[in-house]
């Protein structure tokens, strides 16, 4: 048989950056054991503060390269505050990586693996799942440089939707409905009773949507898609928005499962994508070997379904699965959510439930 070799480059980045992908590397190797006909090839390469203090360069060239030549990349966490360009902004190769390589759709999976990890009363696992899909090139992120009037006396950034980027991003999300094949419902969340950028957005959105008949959606506003996500958030499958709410509702969505360590995320191109955990590079406890690594294993089932081979699409399944085994018990758990192991002692009990199948 064949054998399919697919190159993961792996960029560790930052504070805890390199302690989740080691700890996903070595799960991932694991599960290689265990396919037939496929196998991984793991490059490093040097991104972020450090490589930015070394050599004067955040994102090298042989980095930005290996990125575009490998099959996807898996990429821990970038920037540090400490640490900042001449201009005062943080160092943030990923935003360089998003925008160089074009990739639009910002996936981020939302799962209660177990009634403990949220602080919401009375759900149970399972019952919050739903999956946010975020513009992330452009919205009003695209104009993060502010316009400053002549006297300085005020600054205006400018909310950027274009119809080729809204069409894609929709598009998008009604394929991640189809192939989650669960309510197969989409809702389009903006705030168009107040701004005529989103009622264009709408507009393009409900021509999407004709696109996919298999498939339902609604829009709702919002500051009231904030509230539904506390108050009911079994109403939403899959929700796609703007960069900046998306920015917003992603980390209200991870808080409603067990909080940053738990969100996972697939940054996704036309022909590149990058996962990587929801989180930033932690600087409080890098280096305590107490970072939780979940989101980033999540994320690598993810590239797993994204490589789109049966027997990568079976390894995301094995990998849910254990992952899924251990979080069952709740005091598996990292010091983030409230338990005491550490990031090593997690990464054992998945390698070790990917063993017991
Ligand atoms: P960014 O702006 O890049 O999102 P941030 O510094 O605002 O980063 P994060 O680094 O995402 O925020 O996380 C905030 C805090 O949550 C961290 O300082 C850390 O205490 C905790 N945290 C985040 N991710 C993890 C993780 N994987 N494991 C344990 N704690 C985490």
């Amino acid at each position: 048989m064949n054998q399919k070799q697919f190159t993961v480059a792996v960029l560790g980045g930052d504070g805890i950056g390199p302690e989740v992908t080691t700890a996903t590397v070595n799960v991932l190797k694991k599960i290689e054991t265990n396919l037939s006909g496929v196998s991984f090839q793991f490059n490093e390469h040097l991104v972020g503060v450090g490589e930015y203090l070394r050599s004067g360069v955040a994102l090298p060239d042989s980095t930005f390269a290996a990125c575009q030549n490998s099959d996807a990349v898996l990429l821990g966490a970038m920037g540090i505050p400490s640490v900042r360009y001449p201009d005062g902004t943080e160092i943030a190769p990923q935003l360089e990586l998003r925008e160089r390589l074009q990739l639009f759709g910002g996936v981020r999976p939302i799962e209660l693996f177990h009634p403990d990890d949220s602080p919401l009363k009375n759900y149970s696992t399972g019952e919050i799942d739903f999956v946010l899909v975020r513009e992330s090139t452009e919205g009003l992120f695209s104009g993060r440089d502010a316009t400053f009037a002549a006297d300085a006396t005020e600054a205006t950034n400018v909310m950027r939707i274009s119809q080729h980027g809204t069409e894609r991003v929709c598009r998008l999300a009604f394929e991640v409905a189809r192939k989650r094949n669960k309510r197969k419902h989409v809702t389009l969340i903006d705030k168009a009773n107040v701004l005529s950028a989103m009622v264009f957005m709408r507009e393009i959105f409900d021509e999407v949507a004709k696109e996919f008949p298999d498939c339902t959606s609604s829009h709702c506003y919002v500051d009231a898609a904030a509230l539904f996500m506390v108050r009911d958030p079994k109403r939403f499958d899959v929700m796609v928005t703007e960069n900046m709410f998306g920015d917003i509702l992603s980390d209200l969505a991870a808080g409603l499962v067990g909080g940053m360590g738990m969100a996972p995320s697939g940054d996704i191109g036309v022909d590149a994508a990058v996962f990587q955990p929801s989180h930033g590079s932690a600087p409080d406890i890098a280096g305590q070997g107490i970072a939780n690594p979940i989101a980033t294993m999540l994320s690598a089932a993810m590239m797993l379904e994204w490589f789109a081979h049966d027997e990568t699409i079976r390894a995301a399944a094995l990998l849910r699965s254990a992952i899924s085994k251990v979080l069952s018990n709740p005091s598996n758990r990292t010091p983030d959510m409230g338990g005491k192991l550490k990031t090593d002692q997690i990464t054992r009990s998945v390698i070790d439930a990917l063993q017991q199948g």
